[in-house]
């Protein structure tokens, strides 16, 4: 016999998207069933950076910092190529701060700020150089969720510091280490583990307790309408009735080979996401007749695989690579030898570079990629979770030529040094007329600081020894998914809504499309479709 149970909103998945889903249902007077399919809470949002972008948002205004959503909305149509949609982006701009302002009213969020972190496209109508549509955590104390603080995903790894503290947010350096010593004592972080252990403390507070370890199998429908879910927990069935609606927040499907292979626009060899992110929230949306939007697209970013961190269920485990890119004393070449990008980009942007297909020799021109360093770099500056200064990993390739290193990665040794040579040119002059690294103010910001001028990102490659490990094509997310109206409802084929079935996050097609506006351009959409999400099904009765 399957257990039976019955609520007003159902919500699958506890990342993000989920718990804002969750919050804002019940906040709008609905019983609310977090289920999460995994044994812990936060997939992808619980090992995140954290930061949410959002325009005109409240911590801006009271800083007194001038923003429009027509601002936001011309930036993100100078960088459109077909995928927005006008109902969903400006359901994004418009509502995004009240989302925000909900959010932070009862205390599931606590952000500020990150100060000078720019936009990533700033020759584009709207952008802000000085940042401050990019929001940070607070710390947050892990105590206050007492057991059940051990139940978010990647827990055992804190990061007790908040990102404008560190490089990566801007600072010149970390807090001291007796600083950081103090913090762990008091089991305190920041980050994506902020968000996420605040979420779900708003979560606890109103008690809405996840469901752990539950796999959807299908969604019940009753005429055109979806009431339910019919699931498995542990070995036992399960039979969720929803009086008011199902809401899919169930991440990405860049886990799921199949679906990867089928949608994604070219290669994604290591994502930097977990495991959780498996698609599973596609599935129930194809079953149920929607109309799919921004399949090809992903939050694209360069990753390296870690091969002696995997994750802790096993499978390989790759880092977003963002200031070994950047920083003096290092650049990217591909199969051939060759420089071919400005390597330091923004991420997502970057992606693309890794997908361009080559006629002649039928194969992706730019892939396998390799990260080349020296000397001067391991003395300096970090590399995935090694800093400056701690030995260089063994799974790194290294030799004490150019050429030496170029025979173990397989490429012919002169054209390497030839690659080199130009590129230490182009750095002694200070000038990349190659690819104009250096030139934009996005550039500089993972760059290193202690420097001058473009000399914050070029600096030649001189000194023994010489380093080369693999940069993979990979991504934080994907975006595509059933398309939503503004209101976070599922839409079908014909573009009619599925009453009952709504999503938020990275399960659905992005109110952004592909675009990521500046660091949080994925977390902005995810909470405040969430947000939509919960409120509408809140409200839904039988007819709508
Ligand atoms: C290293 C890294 C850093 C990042 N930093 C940032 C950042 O600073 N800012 C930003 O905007 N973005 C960032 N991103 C991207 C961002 O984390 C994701 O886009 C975002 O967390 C997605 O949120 P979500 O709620 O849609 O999905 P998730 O957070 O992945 O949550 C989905 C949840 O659903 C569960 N689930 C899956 N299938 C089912 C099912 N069938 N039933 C029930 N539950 C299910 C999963 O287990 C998971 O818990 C980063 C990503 C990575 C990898």
């Amino acid at each position: 016999m399957a257990a039976m149970q019955e609520t007003d909103v159902i919500i699958l998945g506890t990342g993000a998207a989920g718990m804002a889903a969750a919050l804002a249902a019940h906040e709008t007077g609905a019983e609310v069933l977090l289920v999460e399919q995994h044994d812990r809470i936060g997939g992808t949002s619980a090992i995140s950076g954290g930061v949410i972008w959002v325009a005109d948002n409240p911590r801006m205004r009271a800083a007194g910092m001038d923003d429009t959503p027509e601002d936001a909305l011309a930036y993100f149509r100078s960088l459109d190529h077909g995928d927005l949609v006008d109902e969903t982006l400006e359901a994004f701009v418009d509502r995004g701060p009240e989302a925000l302002a909900f959010l932070e009213s009862i205390d599931a969020l606590k952000v500020a700020v990150l100060p000078g972190y720019p936009d990533y496209y700033l020759d584009r109508p709207g952008a802000k150089p000085e940042g401050s549509r990019a929001l940070d955590h607070d710390l947050f104390a892990l105590a206050e969720l007492g057991d059940w603080a051990a139940k978010i995903y990647a827990i055992e790894e804190p990061k007790p510091l908040m990102l404008r503290e560190t490089p990566l947010g801007g600072a010149a350096s970390l807090p001291p280490p007796h600083v950081l010593g103090q913090r762990m004592e008091l089991r305190q972080c920041g980050f994506g583990q902020a968000m996420v252990a605040r979420l779900l403390k708003a979560c606890l507070t109103r008690g809405i307790e996840p469901m752990l370890g539950v796999t959807t199998k299908r969604l019940l429908r009753e005429g055109a309408r979806i009431t339910g879910i019919e699931a498995e927990r542990g070995s036992q069935p399960l039979t969720l009735h929803a009086r008011r609606g199902v809401v899919i927040a169930t991440g990405g499907f860049e886990w799921d080979a199949e679906l990867r292979q089928t949608f994604l626009r070219g290669p994604v060899t290591a994502p930097a996401s977990p495991p959780t992110a498996s698609g599973g929230g596609l599935k129930l949306a194809m079953q149920a007749g929607a109309k799919l939007g921004n399949m090809t697209s992903a939050w694209w970013a360069p990753t390296l695989v870690t091969p002696d961190a995997p994750w802790a269920s096993g499978e390989q485990r790759a880092q977003i690579i963002l200031i070994e890119r950047t920083v003096p004393h290092s650049i990217m070449v591909n199969r051939s030898g060759q420089r071919f990008c400005n390597e330091a980009a923004n991420y997502s942007a970057l992606g693309g570079v890794f997908h361009q297909f080559d006629p002649a020799s039928y194969d992706y021109r730019n892939l396998p990629a390799y990260l080349i360093f020296d000397a001067q770099y391991a003395a300096r500056y970090p590399l995935g979770t090694r800093q400056p200064g701690q030995p260089i990993p063994d799974w790194v390739m290294r030799a004490d030529t150019l050429e030496g290193l170029a025979q173990q990665i397989g490429l012919e040794g002169a054209v390497l040094a030839e690659t080199v040579a130009r590129f230490n040119s182009h750095a002694d002059a200070g000038h990349d007329p190659d690819f104009g690294r250096g030139t934009s103010a996005y550039d500089h910001f993972y760059g290193d600081r202690s420097r001058e001028g473009t000399a914050v990102t070029l600096g030649t490659i001189r000194e023994a020894p010489f380093y080369a490990v693999e940069i993979h094509s990979g991504l934080l997310g994907t975006n595509g998914g059933p398309r939503t109206d503004g209101r976070a409802r599922i839409l079908d084929h014909d573009g009619a809504v599925i009453p009952g079935l709504l999503g938020a996050g990275n399960a659905i097609a992005c109110p952004t499309g592909g675009i990521y506006a500046g660091a949080g351009g994925t977390l902005g959409p995810a909470l405040t479709f969430g947000y939509i999400a919960g409120r509408t099904a809140a409200r839904a009765n039988a007819s709508s």
